[in-house]
């Protein structure tokens, strides 16, 4: 078996890389780089074609990944581009950002093997970015427009993934959404650096062209009710996110210079669209020349300690109370942060901010990881006196994010959520406890990837289908 693989590895048989040696990085950084045909060719003809492929097992959206490599590796780029959007919204999306070394590429049989991923993503980038040049993806065309409206709260990936697969069906679709561009966290919370904004904009515009409305600055709970919207639609699905950052309570918390992630990401990413912000401009959320202390291990915080290094700050540290071992952020995004000059302090946490009016010192605990607690995760201890100090311009705060209070926010006390704030659906249909209403993404999950708010998404828009159906059918038979 091996030996099949090895024909297509372009690799030296007697030596082998192993895992984390210099061939593995330099195939995940790919990512970033243009990926031209030749190389995508190759590295498309590295696929084994194996029996089952754990690839695609491996994918939240099942992607047909052994085909559209096959159709890539001779050079059939059209239907590889075909093969690729029929199970995915945006995969030149998922191309740039997904964490690959855990999904898809991660489980390669040719990775397993120690000879290195095919490098998935870059090529599912590819494709997408061949067709766009080619101009092989156009407006929808819609076979027959129907009267059914649905609205959608929430222009993130699940949202839009929702939006565009009842389109197709024809149905009249609006999107809500209380920030000024469509996008969700693809376009103020994840850096340009890993994901382009025009890639963004490129997408949002198709789906306008493809006749879904949008409606900007429109904050359910404060524009409309949820009650009013439901009226005005067919079906609704919430697809808000989240967004409650989550807090450190200790001493000096209320210091100036101390700021939630998302702001700070925000104000970057609206500076990169060419917006005038403020507290950017005046340096305040600008990190270039200071001593930046980054508190969290997500990839969030990754984000915000790779922001702060392309803004030119004087030193950049990451401070995570588990060890690198533990920490939930992906492999890769580490390896990049540490490879563009992050200093990682390892089993760490704050122990309260010092400073006169505006943090000036991190006055950090040691932490030694103890018994395994409910989650099967060593709890992190701390260790007596173990006090140390780090200097600290700015402080970012990336500890995770919690749902806000829905049922109050949208003025809809009797929206059943989970103890965890998430909103509670029924899990084959995925609607709520109020028929009509459904919801998707990280709103029922709680924070997770853009590649599951897409598969959710669109497992939504089948529910919201069957639904609406249902609902003609009835109103046919009373007529
Ligand atoms: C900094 C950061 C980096 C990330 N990096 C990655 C990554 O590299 N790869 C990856 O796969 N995932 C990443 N994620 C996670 C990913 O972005 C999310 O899982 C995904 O965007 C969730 O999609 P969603 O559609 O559920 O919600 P969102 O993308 O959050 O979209 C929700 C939308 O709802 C709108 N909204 C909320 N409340 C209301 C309201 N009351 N009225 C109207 N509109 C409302 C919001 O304005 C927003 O536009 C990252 C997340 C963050 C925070
Ligand atoms: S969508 Fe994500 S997990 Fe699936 S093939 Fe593409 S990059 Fe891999």
């Amino acid at each position: 078996m091996i030996d099949k693989m090895l024909k297509f590895v372009k690799i030296d048989k007697q030596t082998p890389p192993k895992r984390g040696d210099l061939e593995r990085k330099e195939d995940f950084n790919e990512i970033y780089k243009e990926f031209i045909r030749e190389k995508a060719k190759e590295q498309s003809s590295r696929c084994s074609q194996c029996g089952i492929p754990f690839c695609q097992v491996h994918c939240p959206l099942s992607n047909n990944i052994p085909d559209w490599l096959k159709l890539t590796a001779e050079e059939r780029l059209k239907e590889a581009y075909e093969l690729s959007q029929d199970t995915n919204n945006m995969p030149e999306v998922c191309g740039r950002i997904c964490p690959q070394d855990r999904l898809c590429e991660g489980n390669c049989v040719i990775e397993q093997s120690r000879h290195g991923t095919v490098t998935i993503g870059s090529i599912e980038k590819f494709i997408t970015e061949s067709a766009w040049k080619n101009g092989w993806i156009k407006p929808l065309k819609i076979l027959e427009e129907k009267d059914q409206t649905v609205g959608i709260i929430g222009a993130g990936p699940a949202g839009l993934a929702c939006a565009e697969q009842l389109r197709k069906e024809g149905y009249q679709v609006t999107i809500y959404d209380r920030y000024d561009r469509p996008g969700g966290l693809l376009i103020y919370g994840i850096p340009n650096f890993k994901l382009e904004k025009f890639v963004v904009e490129r997408r949002t515009k198709h789906l306008k062209d493809s006749g879904i409305n949008f409606v900007q600055n429109f904050e359910v709970g404060k524009d409309s009710s949820l009650k009013d919207l439901k009226n005005k639609h067919d079906a609704i699905l919430i697809a808000t996110g989240v967004y409650k950052a989550r807090e450190i309570e200790v001493e000096g918390s209320n210091l100036g210079n101390i700021f939630p992630a998302m702001e700070f990401l925000t104000a970057s990413n609206k500076k990169g669209l060419g917006d005038k912000v403020k507290k950017f401009e005046d340096g305040t959320l600008n990190t270039e020349g200071k001593d930046v202390v980054v508190i969290g291990g997500g990839d969030t915080a990754m984000d915000c300690v790779r922001t702060s290094i392309r803004q030119n700050a004087k030193s950049v540290k990451c401070l995570y109370r588990r060890d690198k071992e533990n920490m939930p952020g992906s492999v890769r995004e580490v390896t990049n942060a540490e490879e563009e000059g992050v200093e990682f302090v390892w089993l760490s946490s704050p122990k309260k901010f010092q400073g006169i009016n505006k943090v000036e010192n991190v006055i950090t605990n040691k932490i030694i990881l103890g018994e395994p607690d409910d989650s099967g995760r060593r709890k992190p201890e701390v260790q007596k006196n173990s006090d140390f100090s780090l200097k600290a311009d700015i402080v970012i705060k990336a500890l995770g994010f919690d749902p806000e209070n829905l049922p109050k926010l949208f003025g809809c006390d009797e929206l059943q959520v989970t103890r965890w704030g998430t909103i509670k659906t029924d899990f084959e249909t995925m609607e709520t406890n109020i028929p009509g209403v459904f919801a998707a993404g990280d709103i029922i999950r709680g924070a997770s990837l853009v590649v599951w708010g897409i598969k959710d998404g669109r497992d939504a828009a089948i529910s919201i289908k069957t639904f609406l159906e249902r609902n003609e059918l009835k109103k046919e038979k009373v007529a």
